[in-house]
């Protein structure tokens, strides 16, 4: 078993030269699933993998910074394809469903469409994936990806309110929205660096990668502060294009 997560996009609200919006690419064993797709993000997996081998696509929740390339998606395996592709499951919250059904009604012909829930669980591979409601204004699931004993938690879009110990207890790799940093404003529905770092050390998280970083701010400034409360563990601001091996 290996599992693995490749940076795809690590911006919070737009993208940039330097950064996509939120994506990531997560390999376990032969499945690849595309984890949010924000702006950029597909130029980004191609990249990385061939698309016509994607497993599935999972989005965390429905705003355009997380969703805006699988259209790209639609349009490359199904609107025009060499050879027609079988559907695909797109996992995401019902709200998200409905909105991008209300873009592209057509959508149910590329993807095989599943609402995703606290209560439900994905197998992919031989991982399981379970998801906790997060803080933030749409409906927003967190994502926990276990294999073997070997754990990736994904925050999405969160305030501090959400159940950030079920989510992210004890994982090798915590992917972490920080959106602010502490001489910010607080902004419903998101974080600071410093209660990113906060939420990893309470929640025994082994690596903290923080993500979702704003445009426009020296992202080291988020880093120090996160380092400062998250201590004993290893911090890390996302790169694109960074490739994690977990171990399994
Ligand atoms: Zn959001
Ligand atoms: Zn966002």
């Amino acid at each position: 078993m290996t599992m693995s997560l490749t940076v795809l996009g690590s911006s919070g609200m737009y993208a940039t030269p330097e950064r996509a919006c939120s994506g990531y690419l997560v390999e376990i064993d032969d499945q690849t699933l595309w984890l949010d797709a924000g702006a950029g993000t597909w130029r980004n997996l191609m990249r990385h993998t061939d698309f016509r081998e994607l497993s599935g696509v999972l989005l965390s929740h429905r705003h355009p910074d997380h969703t805006t390339d699988v259209f790209q998606a639609d349009h490359a395996r199904c609107a025009c394809p060499d050879v027609p592709m079988p559907p695909i499951p797109l996992w995401a919250p019902q709200e998200t469903i409905d909105r991008l059904l209300g873009f592209a009604p057509d959508l149910g012909e590329c993807f095989d469409i599943k609402p995703i829930s606290p209560i439900v669980e994905v197998e992919l591979g031989g991982a399981l994936l379970s998801f906790i409601t997060m803080a933030h204004p749409a409906e927003t699931l967190g994502i926990r990806i276990e294999s073997q004993g070997a754990v990736i938690a994904y925050s999405a879009d969160s305030g501090p309110e959400a159940n950030f110990g079920a989510l992210a207890r004890d994982a090798d790799l915590f992917i972490c929205e920080a959106t602010l940093q502490n001489s910010d404003e607080t902004w419903h529905g998101h974080l600071r660096a410093s209660q990113a770092g906060e939420i990893a050390a309470a929640s025994g998280a082994k690596r903290l990668l923080l993500s979702h970083l704003p445009p426009g701010r020296d992202h080291e400034i988020s880093r120090d502060e996160a380092q400062e409360t998250a201590v004993g563990i290893e911090v890390e601001l996302a790169q694109d294009g960074q490739r994690i091996e977990l171990p399994a």
